[in-house]
């Protein structure tokens, strides 16, 4: 059977008996996959220095006869993102964000714009944009296209926009706002958005990827933005996102 090609980002790397190593790759053309490296290990030269954490690759993989394990062929590099494993906050935001991936995408369902989102986060990340940006970039545009988006427009119960009202609350159920004067007295602040961060967010909804970067926000309210992202998804998911707490160490 012939090679497969696609390019890919690496979620995830482990030892495998002796000699080899399991990745977990999000690929543009295949989605979200295991493949099993032979010999990688033993440093020979087909995989040397490419199979590491968060590096872009090329790849030729065959597709499994049974199971779930492509076999990969050969690698070539696109991108090492080489700060992204030698700078602690960016490895740590990286590593959230190959979290989120994990969670949120299954297994063999390729979205070429998934890809390209995910490319973008670790790319910019590594060209020096604020770890906080980029984690909230990437974590809200990912609930976007994964059919999560939060109807941040208005209250859903009384129409009231972020002109007309303040203190608005995400409801995680629904992903819908509420506004203070529709919300249950028992809302926790953990769901809170100020005016300021709606437009921000309406703004961060709209541009393109290229031009996210103008955007600014001060950085306590980027945290705290990532933190009704959190509580959302957690609900969305019914896990934890462990790489979270290590996240927000980092702004102290
Ligand atoms: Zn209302």
């Amino acid at each position: 059977m012939n090679d497969q090609r696609s390019y890919a980002i690496v979620l995830k790397v482990s030892a495998h008996g002796e000699s080899d190593k399991i990745l977990s790759l999000y690929s543009r053309d295949l989605g979200k996959i295991s493949v099993i490296a032979k010999g990688a290990k033993r440093s020979q030269k087909r995989f040397v220095n490419k199979l590491e954490l968060f590096t872009c690759l090329r790849i030729f993989c065959r597709p499994p006869k049974r199971g779930a394990l492509y076999f990969l062929s050969e690698a070539e590099l696109i991108n090492a993102h080489l700060t992204l494993r030698t700078t602690y906050p960016r490895y740590v935001t990286a590593t959230f964000i190959n979290e989120l991936i994990q969670l949120f995408c299954g297994e063999q369902d390729p979205d070429p714009t998934l890809f390209t989102l995910l490319s973008w986060a670790l790319h910019t990340l590594n060209q020096g944009m604020s770890p906080a940006k980029t984690a909230l970039f990437f974590h809200f545009r990912l609930l976007d296209l994964c059919g999560y988006q939060p109807q941040i427009d208005q209250c859903r119960s009384c129409g009231r926009t972020s002109e007309q009202s303040t203190g608005f609350t995400l409801h995680p159920g629904s992903g819908t706002l509420l506004c203070r004067h529709c919300r249950p007295p028992s809302t926790t602040s953990s769901f809170t958005l100020t005016v300021q961060t709606l437009k921000f967010l309406h703004s961060a909804q709209q541009m393109e990827l290229e031009q996210l970067n103008r955007l600014q926000l001060p950085l306590a309210t980027i945290y705290q933005t990532l933190g009704v992202l959190y509580h959302y998804s957690r609900h969305l998911l019914q896990q934890d996102i462990h790489s979270w707490k290590q996240l927000l160490l980092l702004k102290s």
